[in-house]
């Protein structure tokens, strides 16, 4: 394969799409050499065919707001690549969703699915709606009219969306109850459930203690530990949340959050009061951090600003794609950053990650880092599929394992004869030679 050929082509059939162009191009270039190697793929043109969805879908939502007021929305669900599994992958409700970052999305997903060990293809879906400000009564009419039409291509053996951005245990709880009217049917079809109507301990926190559980893996591989290390964390939601409570509990010092209106610095390392408030402002729909700093006055707001000023030994981009430049990352490094590891999606810029592996930094990508998350709903899914429920240290106990066996899988692929892990090159080699097979043995289709 030539990449700049490949991605000539694609940028021709998709003009415009630059996230989903970006992760595209991120993974071509980490597989190349081994794909030259099979010539086999390239007569059955498993590039071609795994750059491209297997299908995607699009509809209007249309529901009616407090006021009275007709609104309409656009819903998306990509099926990118059924291979190894039904599709599985979130829904984010948030104003900047189009085809090009839910594609990106999907594409993401299919290989990070892969590296869970547990058999589930990748998708991913969502709506341009905007959850900032809505009343409760309007997030469940949107979610209600959202899941009318979504139903009908959606299945616990077919297609099985969860939670992302804008998306959590409520908007759940609303899209299943919709479903199951539909549907007339009580199944898997969703994961991220209630606990009391077919949900799995440790899913809301899965995605940060996994995350969390890999970055322990990877300092453990270079001598390190994480005891009394300053963590800087972007975001507030439910991600940054869970890696906020996994750190701490670690033992380390989460000393900055973040958020669209600036950045909040915690000198001493967050309390667990102040880990249970992120609860609290998150489900307050107003989308701003600075609230934190008014009730602890230990800490301090700075308006416009990112979690990347604050001085830390490890970076934890939590919030969304993109959010690390390649600014950010020279302010980190010049900071004393020696590891960072992406909880979001696509988290740092290409140049970003060039700073990072060009400096030897520890260096996680999303896919690796954040599939804990996913790996617990694969988790949630073989409960509800057996019709029984684990407690929470049978799960913690087997996403540890996932997690342990993600990074074994990156250490084996992306070892360097100089000994640094490029955990970007082994974690898209380990997922992309895993669906590669699948779809070599499953025919041309
Ligand atoms: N949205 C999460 C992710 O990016 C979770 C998806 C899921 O649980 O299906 O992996």
């Amino acid at each position: 394969m030539n990449v700049q050929q490949i991605m000539n082509a694609l940028e021709a059939k998709h003009p415009g799409e630059k996230e989903y162009l970006q992760a595209v191009h991120e993974v071509l270039e980490s597989v190349e050499s081994v794909y030259n190697q099979r010539p086999d793929f390239e007569k059955a043109k498993i590039i071609e065919r795994i750059v491209e969805p297997d299908r995607i879908f699009t509809f209007r939502v249309s529901w009616v707001d407090d006021k009275g007021n007709v609104q309409v929305n656009i819903g998306y669900r990509v099926q990118f690549n059924g291979a190894i599994g039904p599709y599985k992958g979130g829904l984010r409700f948030h104003p900047s969703v189009n085809l090009s970052i839910l594609k990106f999305l999907g594409f993401e997903q299919m290989f990070k699915n892969a590296l869970t060990t547990l058999p589930m293809g990748g998708g991913k879906g969502g709506s341009d709606f905007d959850p900032t400000g809505k009343s409760d009564g309007e997030i469940m009419r949107f979610c209600q009219a959202f899941m009318w039409e979504l139903w009908r291509v959606i299945g616990a053996d077919t297609d099985v969306p969860a939670g992302d951005i804008g998306v959590g245990g409520r908007e759940i709880g609303y899209l299943y109850g919709m479903y199951k009217k539909l549907a007339r049917e009580h199944t898997g079809v969703l994961t991220g459930k209630g606990i009391t109507w077919g949900g799995s301990l440790i899913r809301p926190e899965a995605t940060g203690f996994g995350a969390l559980y890999f970055v322990e893996h990877m300092l453990a591989k270079a001598g390190k530990d994480i005891k009394g290390k300053r963590v800087a964390v972007s975001g507030f939601g439910n991600v940054a949340w869970g890696a906020s409570l996994k750190a701490t509990q670690l033992g380390a010092k989460v000393v900055a959050i973040s958020g669209p209106d600036g950045v909040v610095e915690i000198p001493n390392g967050m309390t667990n009061e102040m880990i249970d408030y992120l609860i609290e402002l998150r489900a307050s729909n107003r989308n701003i951090v600075s609230p934190f700093a008014e009730k602890f006055p230990e800490s301090k707001f700075t308006a416009g600003k990112k979690a990347w000023i604050v001085k830390c030994d490890i970076a934890l981009p939590s919030a969304f794609q993109n959010e690390l430049n390649g600014d950010d990352a020279r302010e980190l490094l010049a900071n004393g950053c020696w590891c960072v590891a992406e909880i979001s999606n696509m988290g740092c810029t290409p140049e970003a990650i060039k700073a990072f592996q060009d400096k030897k930094v520890l260096f996680g990508p999303g896919k690796a880092v954040n599939a804990g998350g996913v790996a617990v709903s694969g988790l949630e899914m073989t409960q509800n599929a057996a019709h029984i429920s684990w407690t929470t240290e049978e799960v913690d106990t087997k996403l540890h394992q996932i997690m342990e066996d993600i990074h074994e899988a990156c250490v084996k692929y992306g070892t360097q004869p100089n000994g640094y892990v490029n955990y970007v090159n082994g974690a898209n080699i380990a997922g992309f030679m895993k669906v590669a097979t699948a779809m070599m043995e499953q025919g041309v289709i």
